[in-house]
C-alpha cells in the first residue's frame, strides 16, 4: 500500500486544476481498496473516490485520502441469442467500454461514445448524450458502503436515475463506492438517431452500422468539443434546466426563438448552452477562464485559471441567465 503525501492533482482532474491531496494512494485492486478505506475511515479521514475527474471541480486543496481507481475487467455474466449481459471493474474507461461493445457487435451504448472517465463513474450522473443515457443499458452495481464497508447490489430501480442525476449523487453523494457496473447490452440492432447531429447517420438506412454511428459521433465530438488533454474543462458546467408547460408558454412569448425539447414525462428541456449563448458569455474570456466558443455551456481553462476564478465566472453566467430568463441553472460539475 503506497500512501503518497501533499500530492497535486493536476493531472487527475480533467479541469487541470492545481491542488493538492493531503494523502492519496492508486489502486488497481479491490482487495486493497478495503484495506485503504477500513484504515482511513477508522482514522475519520475524508476520503474521495476519483476515476477520470471529468466531472469535478476542485475548489481548495483536498483535506483527506484521494483514491484513483483503476481496477479492470470485463466478465461475461449471462448471454442468449438477444442479449448479453457484461460486469465491467469500476476503473475500466468509458470509452474502451464502448469500443469494446461496438468491436463485439453488442447496441445500446454507440451514443456514448467518447464520454471521458470511467465506467465507475458513469452511473453518479447516469451519464448520457445524443438521446441515450446509462439507464437504457444498465442491469446492476457493485460496491460497499464507506463507512461500514457493508457491500450492497443496486437494481436499475435503486439508482433512481434521473437527467443527469442518481441516489449517488444526492442521498449517497460521497459514502458509497462502485466497485463494478453490469451493462445488459443488445445484440439486434436498435439505433437511436434523433438528434440532428445524427441525422446525415438515417440516411444510411440499412447500411447503419454501429462502427459508422461511433465514429461520426466521435467526429462530431473532436469537432464540436475541447479535448481536455489540451484545454482543461469538465465538459457541461451546468445541467440542462426543465420546465413545466406554464413557464414555457410564458417564456416562448417573450423569447420566440428559444429551442425547446419534450421529454418522455412531460417536462420540457431548455438548451442550458443557448440562455448562456443569449446572454453575451459565449467564447467570453477573463483571464485564463472562457465560456468555449462552440459550445457555450462548456467552461475553459487556458492554463492558469484558479476555482476561484472559475467560480466567479460561472456564477456571473448563473446571475445573467436568471435575471433575463428567470431560470436557475443547476451546476452538473461536482465540486469538492
Ligand atoms: P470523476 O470526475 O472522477 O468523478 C465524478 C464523481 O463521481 C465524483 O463525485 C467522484 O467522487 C464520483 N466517483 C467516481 N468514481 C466513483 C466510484 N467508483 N464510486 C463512487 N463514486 C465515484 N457527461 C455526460 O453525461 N455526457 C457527456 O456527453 C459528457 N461529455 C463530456 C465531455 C467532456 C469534454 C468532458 C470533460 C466531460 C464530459 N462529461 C459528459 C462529464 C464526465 O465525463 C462524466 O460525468 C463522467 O462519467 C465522469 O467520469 P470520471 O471517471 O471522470 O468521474
Ligand atoms: P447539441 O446537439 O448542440 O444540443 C444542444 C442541447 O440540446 C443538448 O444539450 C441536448 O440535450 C439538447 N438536444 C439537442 N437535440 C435534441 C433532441 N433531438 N432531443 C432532445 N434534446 C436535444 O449538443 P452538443 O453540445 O453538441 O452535445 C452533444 C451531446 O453530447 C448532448 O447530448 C450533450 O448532452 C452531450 N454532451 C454532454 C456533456 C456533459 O458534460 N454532460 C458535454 C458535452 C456533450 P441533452 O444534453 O439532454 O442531450
Amino acid at each position: 500500500m503506497t500512501i503518497i503525501e501533499n500530492y497535486s492533482l493536476k493531472r487527475l482532474n480533467t479541469f487541470k486544476i492545481d491542488v493538492k491531496s493531503k494523502y492519496f494512494i492508486e489502486i488497481e485492486d479491490e482487495t486493497e481498496l478495503k484495506e485503504v478505506v477500513k484504515e482511513y475511515q477508522s482514522r475519520s479521514e475524508k476520503i474521495l473516490l476519483l476515476g477520470g475527474g471529468s466531472n469535478i471541480l476542485f475548489t481548495k486543496d483536498f483535506d483527506g485520502l484521494v483514491i484513483h481507481l483503476d481496477t479492470k475487467g470485463i466478465d461475461i455474466v449471462s448471454k442468449n441469442d438477444k442479449e448479453i449481459i457484461l460486469d465491467f471493474q469500476a476503473g475500466e474507461s468509458w470509452d474502451d467500454v464502448v469500443l469494446y461493445a461496438v468491436k463485439n457487435g453488442y447496441y445500446g451504448i454507440e451514443n456514448l461514445s467518447l464520454i471521458p472517465g470511467t465506467i465507475g463513474a458513469a452511473p453518479i450522473q447516469n451519464i448520457g448524450a445524443y438521446g441515450a443515457e446509462l439507464k437504457d443499458v444498465f442491469y446492476s452495481l457493485d460496491g460497499f458502503f464507506i463507512h461500514d464497508l457493508e457491500e450492497k447490489t443496486f437494481s436499475l430501480n435503486e439508482c433512481k436515475f434521473g437527467y443527469r442525476d442518481s441516489i449517488f449523487k444526492r442521498e449517497l453523494k460521497d459514502k458509497f463506492i462502485i466497485t463494478s457496473v453490469k451493462l445488459q447490452l443488445s445484440k439486434e440492432k436498435n439505433f437511436k438517431l434523433n438528434y440532428r447531429d445524427l441525422a446525415d447517420l438515417n440516411k444510411l438506412r440499412k447500411n447503419i452500422t454501429l462502427e459508422k454511428v461511433r465514429n461520426h459521433i466521435v467526429k462530431i465530438r473532436e469537432s464540436k468539443l475541447p479535448n481536455p488533454k489540451v484545454l482543461g474543462n469538465a465538459g457541461s458546467f451546468y445541467k440542462n434546466p426543465e420546465i413545466s408547460k406554464q413557464q414555457l408558454s410564458i417564456l416562448i412569448d417573450q423569447n420566440p426563438a428559444l429551442p425547446y425539447f419534450k421529454s418522455p414525462d412531460g417536462k420540457i428541456k431548455l438548451p442550458a448552452g443557448w440562455l448562456i449563448e443569449q446572454c453575451g458569455w459565449k467564447g467570453k474570456r477573463e483571464g485564463d477562464v472562457a465560456s468555449y466558443h462552440r459550445q457555450a455551456l462548456i467552461i475553459i481553462n487556458y492554463g492558469n485559471a484558479t476555482s476561484q476564478s472559475i467560480l466567479k465566472f460561472t456564477q456571473e453566467i448563473k446571475e445573467s441567465v436568471i435575471s433575463k430568463f428567470g431560470i436557475e441553472l443547476e451546476q452538473e460539475v461536482n465540486f469538492y
